[in-house]
């Protein structure tokens, strides 16, 4: 069962000589409740994938399936207000530079705006064990500026978790982090695969991170050219 489907996916940014093709004809499924990794080089498309797959931008072409609780939805054809609907229900996004509201305090960034559509319905007890589980519960009341760059990262992993939103996609969450906050991080993603049922789809150039994933899929030239149930050292070092 897929919970995120992408069939014949093209985006073209320029025109002419200038034209920059970051997803050529891409076919991608990823399954449900389970941690996918997406690497390859600079410039393959990974970034332009996960936007385009969480709504944030719009392909070309092709389609996007989306499995929600309400069903399997089309992305493509839906309105600006409809597709808002859906990332705040559906989506989850962790960006690399956190993207955390600077005068909103730890709490406020995680339940006032979900990180993609607007307010986000907020289970309290939900929220409590995520904060815990992140151990924020003590810096719920400092803002951005007063939290380290793993605490901020944290906050961002809350932000995405907290609404239970049935995919989760995060464009190398681990980039700005030391070794023990990324490790951190990752754990808290496995944690939304393993016990909160969530789909994990992850961009990362970091073998050790994508160690932590259930398979890889491996982008060039805004293709899909291998996937894999775990990553290789050859990919690794590829990527
Ligand atoms: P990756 O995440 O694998 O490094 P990206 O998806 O960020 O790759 O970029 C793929 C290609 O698309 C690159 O050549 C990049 O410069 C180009 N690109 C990405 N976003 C834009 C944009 N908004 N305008 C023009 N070119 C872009
Ligand atoms: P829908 O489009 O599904 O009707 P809304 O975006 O209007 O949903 O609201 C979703 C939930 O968030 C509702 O419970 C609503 O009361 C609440 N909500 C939305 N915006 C605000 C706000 N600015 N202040 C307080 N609650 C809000």
């Amino acid at each position: 069962q897929a919970a995120v489907r992408a069939e014949a996916l093209t985006k073209t940014y320029g025109a002419g000589n200038a034209a920059v093709r970051p997803l050529q004809n891409l076919t991608v499924s990823f399954p449900a409740g389970r941690f996918t990794a997406v690497m390859g080089p600079s410039g393959s498309g990974k970034s332009t994938l996960m936007h385009v797959l969480a709504g944030l931008d719009t392909p070309d072409g092709g389609d996007i399936t989306l499995a929600t609780d309400r069903g399997p939805i089309s992305l493509t054809g839906l309105t600006e207000k409809q597709l808002t609907r859906v990332r705040r229900d559906s989506i989850g996004f962790i960006f690399q530079a956190y993207n955390l509201i600077p005068a909103m305090t730890a709490e406020e960034n995680i339940v006032l705006p979900s990180s993609l559509g607007g307010r986000a319905q907020v289970d309290k007890t939900f929220f409590r064990h995520v904060v815990d589980r992140l151990g924020l519960t003590d810096r719920l009341h400092h803002r951005p500026f007063e939290l380290s760059g793993g605490q901020q990262q944290r906050v961002a992993v809350a932000r995405a978790l907290v609404a239970r939103p049935s995919v989760v996609f995060a464009d190398e969450p681990t980039g700005n982090l030391d070794q023990a906050s990324g490790a951190e991080v990752l754990d808290l993603l496995r944690t939304a695969v393993d016990e909160f049922g969530q789909t994990v789809i992850m961009v990362t150039h970091d073998a050790a991170a994508a160690a932590v994933a259930d398979s890889t899929v491996l982008l060039a030239d805004g293709r899909v050219v291998q996937t894999r149930e775990e990553p290789s050292a050859e990919e690794l070092a590829a990527a």
